[in-house]
């Protein structure tokens, strides 16, 4: 990856681990759930707010956790506002490719987006289930599971 991007992504993550968006609880959601990854030590709650269409009216999170794990979930939470439940699962599929890729597998940064952001994480393996957590635990939680998930699961 070109170094300038490389600098620019790491900039967004420290920047959304300074200041994380979304970052507090939802009441009455309609869904929400904790997920644990006991690698890190990470926590975090998801909380969704859907509408009568399954669109994601809002979605928040709370926890403790590693810098990567922050920031991943304040990305992760501004990227599926406002998207359907759908589309919310595609970009879940985008971004568990992106960080479980080879690193020798050339990637189209430019048809992720945002998700981009995420793409040097695949170099370092310890932090791709930091990065993951909130991406798993808000999937998890779209499909109905209650209890408490961790990475370490699958
Ligand atoms: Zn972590």
């Amino acid at each position: 990856m070109q170094k300038e991007l490389r600098e620019l992504y790491q900039q967004v993550i420290l920047d959304h681990n300074k200041s994380p968006r979304n970052f507090r609880k939802i009441e009455n959601p309609t869904v929400s759930l904790e997920g644990h990854n006991p690698l890190c030590g990470d926590n975090v709650t998801i909380y969704i707010q859907l509408d009568d269409n399954e669109l994601i009216k809002d979605i928040s999170f709370q926890g403790s956790g590693c810098a990567i794990s922050k920031a991943s979930a304040s990305l992760m939470t501004s990227m599926i506002k406002g998207k359907s439940v759908d589309e919310a699962k595609v970009l879940f599929e985008k971004f568990h490719h992106l960080v479980t890729a080879k690193i020798d597998e050339n990637i189209d940064l430019e048809e992720l987006g945002k998700l981009a952001v995420f793409s040097g994480v695949r170099e370092f393996p310890a932090r791709v289930k930091c990065a993951s957590l909130a991406w798993h635990t808000m999937i998890k939680a779209l499909e109905g599971k209650k209890e408490k998930v961790s990475t370490e699961e699958e």
